[in-house]
């Protein structure tokens, strides 16, 4: 069993380092806000004084942080305390080229390290069912799996540095622009005077058959457990898409990649959310094409 720090206890981070300490492992965690903090110690984990606490004699250092700043921040100020030959392990969901700068920093003091962001929401983070899309070198990855297998369910090895972050907003943008093209679909059958179910009886298996339409259908009926059979509670909320949906057209600029669709979707989230949506599930942008653009 090792020795793992765990800096973010938020909304993620506190039922990943439960899970973590349910799994027989001793954890030491850290956040900002002390309700967090107590919240975790109810699920076994010890709480230090600071990160730099937290992580002295940790084999492994474990960040859930809201943004790259929060990370490369953490980082630097942890890096000379951290032990050696620990493995450090980023599991927000943060630009790539931050990701990499962690990873540089890591390799800067000698340490191994791999950007491991995640999906399956809070659900999956109580239920450890969470899925790890994770980025670093094989042995980093090799050294990392056992540990993340107390917390996930799937765990991939996308590449090198930065290449789950990678992952996860590619994804991510192929979910953000489908849930529109769903919607919209929607809209416009509506418009032509069909009936919901008659269209997902007839693109949920042709052509336009896609995740967004088959398991998360963005109207309510044909699929009961949608979020749209519960007034769009989320699920996951469209303040996060929007983020995922930034965040990959940040990596497209700064690769030079022509994405018109992700920007489109991204400046259509926006709109969204800004109209007090943001707190909705991401599925409920139907309704806001259904309204008409202003
Ligand atoms: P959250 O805001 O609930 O948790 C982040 C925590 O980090 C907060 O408690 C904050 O106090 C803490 N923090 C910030 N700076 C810190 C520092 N310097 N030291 C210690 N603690 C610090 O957010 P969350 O929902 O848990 O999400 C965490 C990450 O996971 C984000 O990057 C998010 O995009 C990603 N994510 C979230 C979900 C979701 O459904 N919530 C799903 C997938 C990925």
């Amino acid at each position: 069993m090792a020795n793992i720090a765990f800096i973010g206890l938020g909304n993620m981070g506190g039922p990943m380092a439960g899970n973590l300490a349910k799994a027989g492992h001793a954890v030491t965690g850290f956040d900002l806000v002390a309700a967090n903090n107590e919240a975790a110690k109810a699920r076994n984990v010890c709480i230090a004084e600071n990160a730099r606490a937290a992580v002295k004699d940790a084999d492994l250092v474990i960040t859930m942080l809201p943004a790259g700043k929060h990370v490369l921040a953490v980082y630097e100020d942890i890096m000379a305390v951290t032990k050696n030959g620990a493995l450090l392990i980023d599991s927000s969901t943060i630009d790539v080229d931050s990701a990499r700068a962690a990873h540089m920093l890591a390799d800067k003091a000698g340490l191994q390290s791999l950007d491991a962001p995640v999906s399956g929401g809070v659900g999956g983070a109580e239920a450890a069912t969470l899925t790890f899309m994770c980025g670093g070198t094989d042995d980093a990855f090799a050294r990392g799996k056992p540990i993340i297998e107390a917390m996930g369910k799937k765990i991939v090895h996308c590449g090198g540095a930065g290449a789950g972050q990678a992952a996860k907003i590619c994804n991510n943008m192929i979910l953000g622009i489908s849930m529109i093209a769903v919607g919209e679909a929607f809209v416009l059958g509506e418009k032509l005077g069909l009936t919901h179910q008659a269209l997902f009886d007839v693109a949920s298996t042709a052509s336009g058959q896609c995740w967004s339409l088959t398991t998360y259908c963005p109207v309510p009926g044909p699929v009961p457990n949608s979020p749209a059979n519960r007034d769009y509670q989320p699920g996951f909320a469209a303040a996060l898409m929007l983020k995922d949906l930034l965040l990959s057209q940040e990596a497209s600029k700064s690769s030079g990649a022509t994405t018109p669709l992700g920007q489109h979707a991204a400046d259509l989230y926006q709109a969204f959310a800004a109209a007090g949506n943001d707190g909705k599930d991401f599925s409920g942008i139907v309704n806001f094409l259904r309204a008409g653009l202003k």
